[in-house]
């Protein structure tokens, strides 16, 4: 099989030229190609001699997943279940926000975290995402908005769709730098947004190698009831993790991001908001409150909106900056997994209907 092209960097496609006996900026064009315009075949690259692109086809790929599925709410929330070519189904998230989208991406076919919130869990972990995988994710959310000639740009990337990022890290960084590279995508540093679940070692390497905005899924404001929702909590104390962000640089607005899941009688009580607010006191953060998504799969259920506007003054009143994040998607299989679950279940059941004939007459738009 060819390599992807989107797996490399710059530097890399550069060499990759010069070994075609073709001068370095020739790389820099192809480069130009596969990042801004999200070429999808050599044959697009008119600036290139017929021939340098017969060759490079020869040896590279430039194909990306295939749609399998595309579901949009009407606010413009549009989710995409991506088949990758070893037959695996992956989700990204297109949210619009004001004045640009941001786009939730994964980093792992599965994940082995086993949040017990969470539906990516239930299937467990199949494997990493290659870096070009990754990049696949944002060239297709690119050209969808070109193809339906929406205006705003694409600003925001998050690493917060299927899998752990900091699980992937290899692949993570290598990505991340290819996002950065002004030279191609050119996304702002404080506009990529990783998420863990907190594996402490690994938010000290990214510190050090390639800090980002950090969004922390926190989800329990004590070690007891974090340990139940998340088996990382048996490994790592909440101690550590806040040990851990209070030396990541802080590259966005100056704070970091505590995602925190709210759970019906589990974690939404006052007595959890103000545990939560103790742990944060003195720390630049921005809390976002993320109501939970119900899924019949999942033993959970979604607070009452009083309950999750109680938690979030509760939240404020101690002068700590908290946002509930907005139910966008709700009517689209929005929680993690939901979509690559139902897509999964489709393709496996004989009388499915033709998926792709589904998306192309927009039947599911
Ligand atoms: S919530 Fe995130 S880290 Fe936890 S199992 Fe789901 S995908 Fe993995």
């Amino acid at each position: 099989m060819k390599p992807n092209l989107r797996n490399f960097d710059l530097e890399e496609i550069r060499n990759f030229l010069k070994d075609l006996g073709e001068p370095s900026y020739r790389g820099d064009q192809v480069y130009h190609w596969i990042t801004c315009k999200a070429a999808l075949t050599f044959e697009e690259m008119t600036n290139l001699p017929k021939n340098l692109r017969k060759e490079l086809d020869k040896h590279f790929s430039l194909s990306l997943p295939e749609i399998m599925e595309l579901q949009a709410d009407e606010e413009g929330t549009t989710k995409f279940a991506l088949k990758l070519e070893d037959g695996e189904i992956i989700e990204t998230v297109l949210i619009p926000e004001r004045d640009h989208f941001t786009l939730c991406v994964s980093t792992q076919v599965g994940c082995a975290m086993g949040c017990t919130f969470c539906l990516t869990a239930k299937s467990g972990f199949k494997r990493n995402l290659e870096v070009y995988e990754i990049i696949s994710q944002v060239i297709i959310a690119k050209r969808y908005l070109k193809e339906k000639g929406v205006e705003l740009p694409l600003r925001n990337i998050v690493f917060m769709g299927m899998g752990e990022p900091l699980a992937n890290y290899k692949n993570l960084i290598k990505a991340l730098k290819i996002l950065e590279d002004k030279r191609g995508f050119n996304f702002s540093r404080k506009r990529l947004t990783v998420s863990t679940a907190g594996l402490v070692e690994k938010i000290y390497e990214l510190a050090k190698d390639f800090p980002t905005a950090l969004a922390l899924s926190l989800h329990a404001p004590n070690d007891e009831l974090r340990k139940k929702l998340m088996p990382v909590a048996k490994k790592y104390s909440l101690k550590d993790l806040i040990q851990a962000l209070k030396a990541f640089p802080r590259v966005k607005n100056g704070r970091h991001t505590i995602e925190y899941v709210l759970i019906k009688d589990v974690n939404d009580s006052l007595i959890h908001a103000e545990e939560l607010a103790r742990l944060f006191k003195k720390l630049p953060v921005k809390i976002n409150l993320i109501p939970f998504n119900p899924h019949p799969e999942l033993p959970y259920e979604r607070p009452e909106e009083e309950k999750i506007l109680a938690f979030q003054k509760h939240l404020l009143s101690h002068g700590i900056l908290t946002t509930v994040r907005k139910s966008k998607g709700l009517k689209i299989s929005a929680a993690c997994g939901q979509l690559r679950r139902r897509v999964i279940e489709k393709v496996l059941t004989p009388d499915t209907c033709d998926l792709k004939t589904a998306v192309r007459t927009g039947a599911v738009l």
